[in-house]
């Protein structure tokens, strides 16, 4: 699916938080509410909540990619998975305020949802005074199956605005306050060492809240039992996973932007011609080094195309007497290449975007040299902070 330019990918991970909240609300939370209603009304009422309640995830994280792309921080895809959504970015922003607009926008979004939600839900009924626990269950039994779904939503959304406010980097709010402290500092590596440090804090926090409650404590604002204690561990562990993941993709972007590809390809390297039979590639080149891809050049050092393993590996020995390069190869049109002054983070997220492990550096239509994840993954390892020797 496809809005604004962006492509929308739904996980798999998506259909266990649908089924939770489906059998939440039509098992539990509606019958409970509405003792008179059908089981048809309750379970009908639940799937429209949760779809609704994903259209509403899908509007945050599109505020954040539209309020991005004004900024100039095009974002490709907006994954929906098992803890909401995510906004993939190419790059970070530029500038603080961009970083600090592009993550408030998200929160505001989902708040402005929850209200109108709430108001939509209350609008036409009698004013009402909050007496007993029985006056409230007497109220809501009141309510039609949409004002009952829009009571939902609209706390629902205001939950998830507050969740995310909490100023755990890379939580939205952990970003506001990366963004803060990027203005006061004019350091954004040190203001994300503290946002991700105080987001492993915050996630830390919820994992041993989780353990107590998992162990039977009743833990203050997020209550007791096993089942919402491992979620809430889950979750730290994901957040904590996040927040260092974040960390270290800000260092590899800062060690690889400006870097020419011509600094880091390999430059001893094996090209091979069209004509020549399989069984020569696999037994002569393929066998005899670790080059897995091979650039295909005709008699004027063109390069024609690219032969990789892979493919070789789907073609049975037997076939392989009857075909040569040029029968498996990938043809040069449409083939990912890179050139010696492009930036290696660009030809890292090229890697990654269209899932290759290499491609050939091209100059002038001649391979002048291969770039591999593993000679990035070198090149970061030469030239990043040094390790501490082991022993
Ligand atoms: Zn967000």
């Amino acid at each position: 699916m496809r809005i604004a330019g962006i492509d929308i990918i739904v996980d798999w991970s998506l259909l266990i938080i649908f089924a939770l909240i489906v059998t939440g609300l039509g098992l539990q939370l509606f019958p409970h509410w509405h003792p008179q209603w059908s089981a048809a009304t309750a379970w009908l009422t639940a799937i429209a909540a949760a779809l609704l309640f994903f259209s509403s995830v899908l509007a945050h994280e599109l505020s954040h990619a539209l309020v991005g792309r004004v900024n100039g921080v095009e974002i490709k895809r907006i994954t929906l998975f098992v803890f909401g959504g995510m906004a993939q970015v190419e790059h970070e922003p530029g500038r603080w305020p961009a970083e600090l607009w592009m993550a408030i926008v998200g929160p505001l979004t989902s708040l402005v949802i929850g209200i109108l939600c709430l108001l939509t839900a209350k609008s036409g009924l009698p004013a009402f005074e909050m007496r007993d626990v029985a006056s409230v269950q007497r109220l809501l039994a009141q309510l039609d199956p949409a004002r009952t779904l829009l009571l939902w939503l609209g706390q629902v959304n205001i939950i998830l605005a507050v969740f995310n406010l909490v100023p755990a980097f890379p939580l939205d709010g952990g970003r506001v306050l990366r963004a803060i402290l990027w203005g006061a500092t004019h350091d954004l590596r040190r203001a994300t060492r503290w946002a991700s440090a105080l987001g492993q804090g915050f996630a830390w926090l919820l994992i041993g809240s989780g353990i107590a409650m998992v162990l039977g404590a009743s833990v203050p604002f997020l209550g007791a039992g096993i089942v919402n204690g491992m979620w809430l561990a889950f979750i730290g562990w994901f957040l904590n996973n996040a927040a260092l993941m974040s960390y270290r993709q800000l260092l590899t972007r800062e060690l690889l932007q400006d870097v020419p590809v011509s600094r880091l390809m390999l430059t001893r390297f094996e090209v091979v011609p069209p004509q020549l039979p399989l069984e020569t590639l696999v037994d002569g080149y393929l066998q005899r080094s670790d080059q897995r891809a091979f650039p295909v050049v005709d008699g004027d050092q063109a390069v024609v195309g690219l032969v990789c393993q892979r493919d070789i590996e789907r073609i049975s020995p037997q076939e392989r007497e009857r075909l040569t390069v040029r029968d498996v190869m990938r043809p040069a049109a449409g083939m990912a290449v890179a050139h010696p002054a492009d930036d290696a983070l660009d030809v890292l997220n090229l890697l990654a975007e269209r899932d290759i492990n290499q491609v050939p550096v091209l100059d002038n239509g001649r391979a002048i040299g291969l770039v591999r994840r593993a000679d990035i993954l070198k090149w970061l390892a030469l030239h990043g902070s040094p390790r501490p020797h082991p022993g």
